[in-house]
């Protein structure tokens, strides 16, 4: 007898808000990072995070992996509600199933530490070894499986040893070694030659068809964001203003801002170099006025655009679009 699947997605963000406070105790304010965030990443899905500086790419990671508490908002995985699951031992079963790796390979790995001791620590931590013997062949397991052999010798090295495309493979590695389901790779090549960008791109494409782990990528660069990623997230201001399939979504953008990106990068089967355009005049992040964040910006704007923000619409194909010039229907499911 067959059921309809119910399975609930691996991580289900549900407007998830971030509120900073800035500017001094006398005059205090709040600086509007991350404004109703809702999507959903599956098992062995590779899902894409693009936009520019200060768009708010960052702090979804950061309230995702649980470094920072949301101000308002929902996160389940595997459709448990973990904010409110309590701190110590809960965490630390969070932190095994979903796992961050940053930007800066030479900041991340501490130089007074061999490889090898780097990744003890995690499988330490979370008890994956019995004996010695057992902690060496699981480190080198972890070398074999990001490409850094032979293991044994790569183990011995110091970070400083290492080219900047094998650290991050350290970083992937140690990201590994608790198993995780799920890792957030905050603009993992971005720091990387050209040259080698393709090789750790590749790796996490392996990792997600051979071992079904899940990515939140972040990047600047949409080129590679089609390469790996099934679908992409674009972020405009704290907003998320479009997302959908990667193909569909770069062939056929449906929000201005999307367009305008695109239009600033005429050809994607790059080099995984391009970045998205400079631009003039931030968007106002601290006491944002109201309406549509990109209304300023926009070629198609409207008066609704600057009296109300606009809310998620879902269209066919799995797209969901952030925009007036795609009117709700009478109740459409944030998404
Ligand atoms: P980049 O591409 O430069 O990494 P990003 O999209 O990752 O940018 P975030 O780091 O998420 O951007 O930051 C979003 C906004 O929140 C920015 O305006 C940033 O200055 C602000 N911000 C981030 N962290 C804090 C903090 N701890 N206190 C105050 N403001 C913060
Ligand atoms: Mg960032």
């Amino acid at each position: 007898m067959s059921e309809p699947d119910q399975t609930p997605p691996l991580l289900d963000v549900q407007q998830l808000g971030k509120l900073y406070r800035v500017g001094g105790w006398l005059r205090p304010k709040h600086l509007r990072a991350l404004h109703d965030a809702s999507f959903t990443l599956g098992h062995g899905e590779i899902l894409a995070l693009v936009g520019e500086s200060g768009s708010g790419k960052s702090t979804i990671a950061r309230l995702c992996v649980r470094l920072e508490a949301p101000t308002s908002g929902r996160i389940l995985l595997d459709g448990r509600d973990v904010l409110h699951e309590e701190r110590g031992h809960a965490t630390l079963a969070y932190r095994r199933r979903v796992q961050m790796i940053f930007q800066d390979p030479f900041g991340s790995l501490n130089p007074a530490r061999t490889i090898g001791q780097h990744l003890e620590r995690p499988l330490l931590l979370h008890d994956k070894a019995k004996t010695r013997a057992d902690l060496s062949a699981r480190v080198h397991a972890l070398l074999d499986t990001v490409g850094l052999v032979p293991a044994p010798e790569v183990a011995a090295k110091y970070p400083q040893e290492l080219s900047g495309g094998q650290r991050q493979r350290v970083a992937i590695a140690r990201a590994l070694a608790v198993e995780p389901d799920l890792i957030l790779a905050d603009e993992p090549v971005s720091m990387l030659d050209v040259s080698i960008r393709a090789d750790v791109l590749n790796l996490m494409l392996d990792l997600k068809e051979k071992r079904g782990i899940s990515f939140l990528y972040i990047t600047h660069d949409l080129a590679s964001a089609r390469y790996v990623a099934d679908r992409m997230m674009v972020m405009y201001a704290g907003h998320i203003v479009e997302a959908g399939p990667s193909d569909a979504l770069l062939e056929k953008p449906l929000h201005p801002y999307t367009n305008l990106l695109l239009s600033a990068v005429p050809e994607l089967e790059g080099s995984f170099a391009r970045g998205l355009p400079a631009r003039s005049g931030a968007p106002a992040l601290v006491d944002p006025p109201p309406g549509c964040p990109f209304a300023a910006r926009c070629p198609d704007v409207t008066d609704i655009c600057r009296r109300e923000t606009p809310r998620p619409v879902s269209l066919d194909e799995g797209r969901v679009v952030r925009c007036h010039l795609y009117p709700e229907p009478s109740r459409t499911r944030s998404e």
